[in-house]
C-alpha cells in the first residue's frame, strides 16, 4: 500500500464510522438537547402584594413588574393581591399593560392583611367583602376567581365561610386557586352544589404537601374541573432541571389539566421572576411541542377566554 492510498482508506473508514454513528444515533432516538419552549407563557399564579409596591412605595413598580413580564414572554396573568390593590392597579393601568402586550385576569383574594391566612374561612367580613370587589369589578373587566387562599389545616375547608366561598364560586363560575392539600381538595369540592363536578378549580403548587403522583392522578379523574399549578412543586424536576419521569407521564396523560405560575408571594420573587420563567421554559423545552404550549398558554388562556 502506498502511503497516499493508506491515508485515502483511513479518511474514508472514519467518514463511514462517523455516519453509522450518527445513523444509529437517530435510530436508537438518542435526543440531542431539546431547545427552549419559545411560545407565549401564562401566569397562572401572580401576586401583586403591598410589600412589592402600594402606589407610592416599594421596589417594584407597575413598569418594573410589567417588564419583567414582558422580558419574560408573559402575555397573561391571574392577578391577585394583599389586599386587593395591587390587582386593581394592574387592572386600572389598561395603557401600560396593553403596551407590554399582558392580559390581566383578576381573582378576588380574601386577604386585607397578614392576619386573614388563618381565619378567612370562619370569618363573615371575608364573605362580604368578597362579595363588594365582586360587585365593583375591575376596568380590566369582572372578576374571574377567588384566591389564592391557603388552608394550613384541611378541616378548615369545612368552615362555614369556606363551604359559602365554594357554593359561591360554582354559581357565578369562578375559578378557585386555592394552595390546599389533597385532604381539603376533597373537602372543598364536596361543598360545591355539584359536588366537584362543575367547580373550577386551579390547585396551587399541585399537592405542595406532598400528595403522590397517583394521589393528583386520582383527583384529576375525579374531578373535571380540577387544574394544577405547578410552582413550588416537590419533585417535580430532577436530573438537569427537566420533568421527573413520573410527572412527565402524568402531564402527557393530562394535557389539559396542568398550568405554570410564578408565584411572587414575596419580593424575592420578583427579582427572580425572569428566571423562574426561563426554568419554566427549559422543561417545558422538553416536552412534545403541542404539549408544552397547553401547559405554558392554551389552558389558561381557554379557561379564561384570553386571546
Ligand atoms: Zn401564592
Amino acid at each position: 500500500m502506498r502511503p497516499n492510498f493508506i491515508v485515502v482508506f483511513f479518511l474514508h473508514n472514519s467518514i463511514v464510522r462517523w455516519s453509522l454513528f450518527t445513523v444509529s444515533l437517530i435510530v436508537l432516538g438518542v435526543p440531542a438537547r431539546a431547545t427552549d419552549y419559545a411560545g407565549p407563557l401564562f401566569d397562572a399564579h401572580l401576586h401583586y402584594n403591598t410589600e412589592a409596591w402600594n402606589g407610592h412605595a416599594g421596589p417594584h413598580p407597575l413598569a418594573d413588574v410589567l417588564a419583567r413580564m414582558q422580558r419574560s414572554g408573559v402575555k397573561a396573568v391571574v392577578a391577585n393581591s394583599r389586599p386587593n390593590d395591587g390587582t386593581r392597579a394592574l387592572a386600572e393601568a389598561r395603557t401600560a399593560t396593553h403596551a407590554a402586550g399582558v392580559s390581566v385576569v383578576p381573582f378576588v383574594r380574601l386577604y386585607r392583611n397578614r392576619a386573614d391566612y388563618d381565619s378567612w374561612f370562619r370569618d363573615e367580613t371575608i364573605y362580604e367583602m368578597v362579595q363588594a370587589e365582586l360587585a365593583r369589578g375591575t376596568p380590566a373587566g369582572p372578576y374571574r376567581g377567588i384566591g389564592e387562599f391557603h388552608l394550613y389545616d384541611s378541616a378548615n375547608a369545612n368552615g362555614s365561610v369556606a363551604q359559602k366561598l365554594m357554593t359561591l364560586a360554582e354559581e357565578k363560575q369562578l375559578v378557585v386557586l386555592a394552595h390546599v392539600d389533597d385532604t381539603a381538595i376533597d373537602l372543598l369540592m364536596a361543598s360545591t352544589p355539584s359536588k366537584g363536578q362543575k367547580a373550577q378549580l386551579i390547585w396551587a403548587h399541585t399537592g405542595i404537601g406532598g400528595a403522590p403522583v397517583q394521589r393528583v392522578e386520582a383527583l384529576l379523574a375525579k374531578y373535571p374541573g380540577l387544574m394544577g399549578e405547578l410552582s413550588y412543586r416537590p419533585g417535580l424536576t430532577c436530573d438537569n432541571a427537566q420533568l421527573c419521569p413520573e410527572w412527565r407521564t402524568l402531564i402527557l396523560k393530562y394535557p389539559e389539566r396542568f398550568l405554570i405560575g410564578s408565584d411572587t408571594w414575596v419580593n424575592q420573587r420578583w427579582l427572580y421572576y425572569e428566571e423562574t420563567m426561563k426554568d419554566y421554559r427549559n422543561w417545558l423545552g422538553d416536552l412534545p411541542a403541542h404539549v408544552a404550549k397547553k401547559v405554558a398558554w392554551d389552558n389558561g388562556a381557554a379557561l379564561f377566554g384570553v386571546k
